[in-house]
């Protein structure tokens, strides 16, 4: 996503043409994951707000909360899910969208998203099947993106 907000998650980030409608993050949020790196990152930092909404999910044991990971145990997680931590359910809608006004939403987390969310380029032409992305009609009446 293209950013132009003020605080450090929302920091201005000029070079890419997404056009912040959020539908991406609306439809593919809930399912997102992060990598046990980006894990690791929010323990260094104490992003306990964004650790809170996932589990790990281990071989041999129970699944843990991230909020009660330590940096050691991140070698036997197998896979991450976003839940709710109030409930322990499967969220409806990504926690860190930010509506920002009426038809524009940024990342509450941008500097420190999951990968996932940071390779993916649905405006890209063959990158991804998001055929919804306005970044991705606009790039392709421009031609721009792909030839
Ligand atoms: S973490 Fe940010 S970029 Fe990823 S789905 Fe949620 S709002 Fe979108
Ligand atoms: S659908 Fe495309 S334009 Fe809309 S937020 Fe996602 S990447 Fe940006």
């Amino acid at each position: 996503m293209k950013y132009t907000g003020k605080s450090m998650d929302e920091l201005a980030i000029e070079d890419e043409p997404c056009e912040q409608c959020g539908l991406c993050c609306r439809i593919f949020g809930p399912g997102i994951a992060p990598t046990a790196t980006n894990v690791y990152l929010w323990i260094e930092q104490g992003r306990t707000d964004i650790l809170c909404w996932f589990v790990a999910h281990r071989e041999t044991s129970t699944p843990i909360r991230c909020l009660d990971l330590e940096p050691e145990d991140l070698g036997s997680v197998v896979s991450f899910e976003m839940r709710d931590p109030n409930t322990g359910n499967y969220v409806t809608v990504c926690p860190f969208l930010r509506r920002v006004a009426k038809t524009r939403y940024l990342c509450g987390i941008h500097l420190v998203k999951p990968d996932m969310c940071c390779t993916y380029q649905p405006w890209i032409w063959g990158e991804t099947y998001f055929n919804r992305c306005k970044a991705l009609g606009k790039s392709e009446r421009n031609g721009s993106f792909h030839s």
